[in-house]
């Protein structure tokens, strides 16, 4: 399997694309040939969540052998790595709704489910491309990915990770899970900015050549962990694959039968995934879209025009708080039919004008599988101590804008009567400050307080990392304009480079 951008024809070996993340030409790696159709319910009836991933990747990966990606599969996918048997539980809210958990990893959101095995994937393609030096992996994350990252990467041999996030734009629990960081290897830094100017400043560095000239001359390379890589993307459709077959195991759906799915969605990252898995062959329905007070994506798919000229809200929500979604891109160029230059002449106008418009054809292609809606701050509150006290189910922020997007368009009369899925993408006890208010408990400004007091009103067990962070000591406490990311950048590869050579003056 070859990759190409999504701007250029331009193809590379998987290796290539899971060690550069980015195409030179600033698009984005998408499979030369889609493996379309290739799954059906007997290729995945009986398998575990493990078994699933190698064959899903096998498709993706095939410069990889079985036994190699077995073995990568068993070290991100077993009882340390995740506290539930099956990975991803499923659990029924009614008969006509099923909610995916997503949260079961070590740092408690959807992101721990590729970063367990993109650090292996990683380390696999930077064996085959030996030219490669050390790699420097950089992040800019909404609150969950960096953290996740950071726990995938610690202390794994020749890589480096720096993470930046908007200072004011994770939660509290999220903010402490990054300073408390532990590994050798780490460095996490807060921005005066929101995650769209970190995630911008990432891709202007990717395909700076002066920066990776200074960073080549010093044996450094650039990653990504960020979902524009296609190591974070592609692992991401092996929970659909795996929720099929747990539907049709416990009776909510016939074989073949399709679902809809409702996905909290930022960087479109998890839904691209599920269209994807829709293309290997996955009944899929309609897939539904939800955002929060940044909308652009709803009004994108209501509208057909993609505007981010537009004020930047901090919700509640904050992992979707995102107006440049990333993959958004890849989504143009399977909605064109593989039009790279649509794509290109698209992304330049976006950045020159902050807004695009679909025509005619890609519209309808676009109302074919997708729908798109939003829910606010307050309406978030309402659906998690709702969703508590009739339910006894206790959502976090971004699953409840999941779930109340689908109780709105359930009223609006616009679901389609198919089984439905809430894709659950973090635990509640991530945002235990926001959980607190919407149960009208006090929320006060100790988050470990918070878990205590939520703890006792839903016996629900505190994962063991976030109870064990307590007593970690703060690591990283700084805090960086933004237009100090560059030289933050330069001085990490300076480092690195300075310990590799004394290593190899060592040797
Ligand atoms: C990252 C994240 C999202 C958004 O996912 P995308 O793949 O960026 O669309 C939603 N919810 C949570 C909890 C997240 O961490």
């Amino acid at each position: 399997m070859k990759y190409k951008s999504t701007r250029s024809d331009e193809t590379v070996s998987p290796s290539y694309a899971l060690l550069h993340g980015l195409a030179g030409d600033g698009g984005l790696y998408v499979p030369v040939r889609f493996p379309e159709n290739v799954l059906t319910y007997d290729d995945i009836k009986e398998k575990t969540y493990k078994q699933i991933a190698c064959l899903v990747l096998s498709y993706f990966f095939t410069n990889f052998s079985a036994a190699d990606l077995e073995a990568m599969a068993d070290r991100a996918y077993n009882r340390e790595t995740f506290r539930a048997e099956t990975v991803v539980p499923l659990r029924s809210l009614d008969t006509d709704v099923s909610i995916a958990e997503l949260f079961h990893g070590r740092t408690s959101a959807f992101k721990d489910l590729a970063l367990s095995i993109f650090p292996h994937l990683l380390t696999a393609a930077k064996k085959e491309e030996t030219e490669c030096g050390e790699i420097l992996i950089l992040t800019a994350t909404s609150g969950d990915t960096g953290k996740a990252a950071m726990e995938g990467f610690k202390d794994v041999a020749g890589t480096h990770i720096t993470v930046f996030y908007p200072s004011d734009g994770v939660s509290s629990m999220q903010k402490m899970q990054m300073q408390k960081q532990e590994g050798g290897n780490v460095d996490v830094k807060a921005i005066y900015g929101n995650f769209d100017d970190a995630q911008s400043f990432l891709k202007r560095v990717f395909t700076d050549k002066e920066v990776n000239a200074y960073a080549q001359k010093k044996g450094v390379m650039f990653s990504s962990a960020n979902s524009i890589n296609i190591g974070r993307l592609l692992p991401q459709i092996v929970y659909y694959v795996s929720t099929y077959a747990a539907l049709v195991e416990n009776g909510s759906i016939g074989v073949g039968e399709p679902f809809d799915i409702v996905v909290p969605t930022g960087n479109f990252g998890n839904i691209l995934a599920a269209y994807l898995a829709g293309k290997m062959g996955i009944p899929l329905g309609q897939l539904i879209c939800a955002s929060n007070k940044n909308k652009v994506l709803a009004d994108f798919f209501a509208s057909g025009t993609y505007d981010m000229n537009r004020p930047f809200y901090t919700t509640n929500s904050p992992s979707m708080d995102i107006l440049l979604s990333s993959n958004f891109e890849r989504f143009l160029y399977y909605l064109t039919g593989g039009d790279t230059d649509k794509v290109a002449a698209w992304e330049k106008e976006l950045a020159e004008t902050g807004r695009l418009t679909a025509g005619e054809a890609e519209r309808a292609a676009l109302t074919e599988h997708f729908a798109g809606d939003w829910i606010d701050d307050e309406e978030t509150k309402f659906v998690i101590n709702h969703t508590f006290n009739d339910n006894m189910y206790l959502f976090d922020p971004h699953s409840a804008v999941a779930y109340g997007v689908y109780l709105k368009r359930k009223r609006a009369g616009l679901m389609s009567g198919r089984h439905t899925v809430i894709m659950a993408t973090a635990h509640p006890y991530k945002f235990p400050s926001v959980i607190c208010e919407a149960l009208g408990l006090p929320a006060d400004e100790d988050p470990f307080d918070a878990l205590e007091r939520l703890y006792a009103v839903s016996a629900m067990n505190i994962p063991k990392p976030l109870k064990r962070l307590q007593k970690l000591p703060l690591r990283f406490t700084e805090t960086i304009n933004k237009d100090a990311m560059k030289t933050a950048v330069m001085e990490t590869i300076d480092r690195i480079g300075a310990h590799t050579e004394r290593r190899r003056g060592l040797e």
